[in-house]
């Protein structure tokens, strides 16, 4: 017997050999029989009843009925022919109608039979029809029972031409999950079992596969997502646990500065959340651990503000703060903001950047080292080698999502030994399900308040049919001296096309407003002309901006009170609220109008409701999670630790919370899991090491 049953090679399966081994592994990347078995059903058809003829409805998936052939013929001119077979029972009756291999099945059928049939009916006309149903005789050496629940499992183009289709995957599974029963060791302790109301391992992985009933289906699923779920933030809070255990923080918390700042320079009265998220993070600077911790806050809540203030305990306590941005536009832009209040409080600061001059670079690269410029504020040139620190306090990165994790990294690394605090701020509203699960090691804050006095940006949505209207808008608000983006989408693959439809859009917008001016921004642009044009609507020289999506992110421009977005259909959830948050900004009432054309995919429309519904960046997050479910949230596809076998983070985040709650208790109690009772968590960690690399790729 092998080592681990689990890791048996898949050829090596009974029924599988090197061919179909070949096709797994490609196909569906299974290569052992543990793989297998965890290739779950996405659902079962239910061959354990029989529908009436007459209770037939359209929006049933699929049915099985049993009844009588009634009548059999061939409908339609020669290329178009098909075989229309009239079928009932008792109750009513429909017709099965099959458009190729009409030949053959003719030969098959006769009237008068017994079928048992499965299939997805749809209405045509009056009358329900299955197209290419299975069939199977009913005789009376041969009375089928149905076959109770049948899994359906994922498989692809290629796997069907070479017969490795659900039916045939169906059939390997029960000689996997058969020969596996015997080798499943129960992972979960008994007090966890009772606590969550599971059923036992063996039970929950046959029955997932084969139930004999619903119910039995369903507690085999809830069994097998909480222990997904609970092994998932157990292995989370672990990596928590030992980053904190190595990695001694250094003590900040000298407020003196933030004081000062408080009582003389602060422009505004801080939100309560403002307020809530500073506490935070002053506490965990001050607590001697390192701090890692994630800011959440939809555009415009203020999150520079906090950024800031942090800052200024850092320096306060004889450190040095680094703020990066994902491009010179907003790095360009948070030190043109910070550098007032910095100025106004003696706190050197200076800005970083691709196209920072040689000779300045010089001067900023010494200062950092010699520890006499406290902020800096910059894009990726702060990663590289040259760039050190006398005592770097705090790394703070903004707009998160754009960075990689090994970015993150390479900021940390940045005193010899000693790590600095780091702060991550996003705007990007990630659902709580999914931050915990991709932050699971972070601390997470959110600002879930906006400044007093902001008014709620009204969203409206039109077509073409609207274009007037829209313009006649425009021309007011310039009037009453406000600016205006029009944004299209560029999608990669239809670059071209998309630039030329900016072009015309821009030519259109010219002659639609001969008394404005008038700016324009795309990718294709030389960085310099880009920044050129920015700077000119900044400046409020331009009065529209007329842009790809490169003003996505963080561009402040408090005149701007209109958003048009082109062709919305072509946007995502998250990015049109994005594009949203670039107007409300300032106390005027800002609008953003969504413009598509008339016909929408269902998807489409409920994006351009939720847009109209709503401002809240978290509901809007939480509605773009059920759409596109959470491998497709930006950012978060190469992180692996998104390869859920069974939880669904958009449906199951209750259990995820209470998965992560059951962690933390264990954890605290038992951080070694040495406990005896424990003892099946810990030797399903270390079965889990072995087969998986997803751990490596957190943090
Ligand atoms: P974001 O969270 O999107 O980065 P910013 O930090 O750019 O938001 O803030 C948006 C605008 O709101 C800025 O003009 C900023 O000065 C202003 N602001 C921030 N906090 C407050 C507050 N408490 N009261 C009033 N205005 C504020
Ligand atoms: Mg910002």
């Amino acid at each position: 017997m092998v080592e681990n049953f689990f890791n048996t090679k898949i050829e090596f399966l009974k029924g599988v050999g090197p061919k179909k081994a070949e096709i797994l592994k490609k196909e569906l990347n299974i290569h052992t029989v543990g793989d297998l078995i965890q290739h779950y059903p996405f659902r079962h058809e239910d061959r354990s009843q029989y529908h009436q003829l007459d209770q037939i409805q359209s929006d049933m998936p699929y049915i099985q009925v049993r009844g009588w052939i009634r009548k059999i013929e061939t409908i339609g001119e020669k290329q178009k022919q098909r075989l229309v077979a009239t079928f009932s029972d008792e109750h009513g009756s429909i017709e099965l109608v099959w458009f190729k291999g009409a030949k053959w099945i003719e030969k098959q059928l006769t009237v008068g039979q017994e079928l048992l049939v499965f299939g997805k009916p749809q209405l045509y006309g009056a009358k329900f029809s299955i197209a290419h149903p299975e069939i199977e005789l009913v005789t009376e050496t041969h009375q089928p029972s149905g076959g109770g629940l049948q899994p359906i499992y994922h498989t692809t183009e290629v796997m069907k031409r070479r017969f490795l289709d659900s039916k045939a995957l169906s059939k390997l599974m029960k000689t996997a999950v058969n020969q596996s029963l015997e080798h499943v060791n129960e992972s979960l302790p008994d007090y966890l079992m009772e606590h969550f109301k599971l059923i036992d391992k063996k039970t929950a992985l046959w029955h997932i596969h084969f139930p004999p009933s619903i119910e039995a289906l369903q507690k085999a699923k809830f069994r097998l997502k909480t222990e997904e779920l609970f092994f998932l933030q157990l292995q989370l809070l672990k990596l928590k646990i030992a980053r904190t255990d190595k990695f001694k923080g250094m003590v900040l918390k000298r407020t003196n500065l933030l004081n000062t700042f408080y009582q003389q320079h602060l422009p505004f009265d801080l939100t309560g959340a403002q307020k809530r998220v500073i506490k935070e993070i002053h506490a965990d600077m001050a607590s001697g651990e390192q701090m890692n911790r994630l800011v959440q806050g939809d555009v415009g809540s203020g999150k520079t503000i906090v950024a800031f203030i942090s800052m200024l305990i850092a320096v306060a306590s004889g450190t040095q703060s680094a703020l990066m941005a994902p491009t010179e536009i907003l790095a360009t832009q948070h030190y043109e903001g910070l550098k007032p209040f910095a100025d106004m409080m003696g706190v050197t600061i200076e800005l970083l950047t691709g196209s920072t001059r040689t000779a300045k670079r010089r001067i900023i690269d010494e200062n950092l080292r010699s520890g006499e410029l406290k902020i800096i504020v910059g894009t990726h040139a702060l990663l590289e080698d040259t760039v050190q620190f006398k005592l770097l306090g705090l790394a703070i990165v903004d707009e998160q999502h754009r960075f990689g994790v090994a970015q993150r990294a390479k900021l940390w690394n940045k005193n010899a030994g000693i790590y600095p605090h780091i702060l991550v701020m996003t705007a990007t509203p990630i659902p709580r399900t999914l931050a915990m699960t991709l932050y699971g090691d972070l601390d997470v804050s959110v600002i879930d308040e906006l400044p007093a006095g902001r008014k709620p940006i009204q969203t409206f949505h039109m077509n073409d049919s609207g274009r007037l209207r829209v313009n006649g808008f425009i021309k007011k608000e310039i009037e009453k001296g406000r600016q205006v983006y029009i944004v299209y989408p560029l999608i990669e693959e239809s670059e071209t096309l998309d630039i030329k439809d900016l072009q015309d859009g821009y030519e259109s917008i010219c002659r639609a407003f001969p008394e404005n001016h008038i700016s324009i921004v795309h990718g294709r642009m030389k960085p310099e002309d880009k920044e050129f044009e920015m700077q000119r609507f900044i400046k409020n020289e331009t009065q529209i901006m007329v842009a790809t999506t490169v003003i996505e992110v963080g561009v402040n421009v408090p005149n701007a009170s209109v958003m048009i977005i082109e062709n919305a259909e072509r946007f995502g959830l998250a990015q049109l609220h994005q594009l949203r948050g670039r107007v409300g900004r300032g106390a005027e009432q800002s609008y953003c109008i969504l413009m598509s054309k008339e016909k929408l995919s269902k998807e489409g429309k409920v994006r351009m409701e939720t847009m109209v519904r709503t401002n809240n960046g978290f509901e809007i997050a939480d509605v773009d999670l059920k759409l596109r479910g959470p491998g497709d949230i930006s950012g978060t596809q190469q992180s692996g630790v998104l390869d859920l076998l069974i939880a669904d983070l958009a449906t199951d985040g209750a259990l995820l919370q209470a998965a992560r709650d059951a962690a933390k208790r264990i954890l605290e109690r038992d951080p070694e899991l040495a406990h005896p009772k424990n003892q099946p968590i810990l030797s399903h960690i270390n079965s889990l090491k072995k087969t998986t690399t997803n751990w490596g790729r957190i943090s």
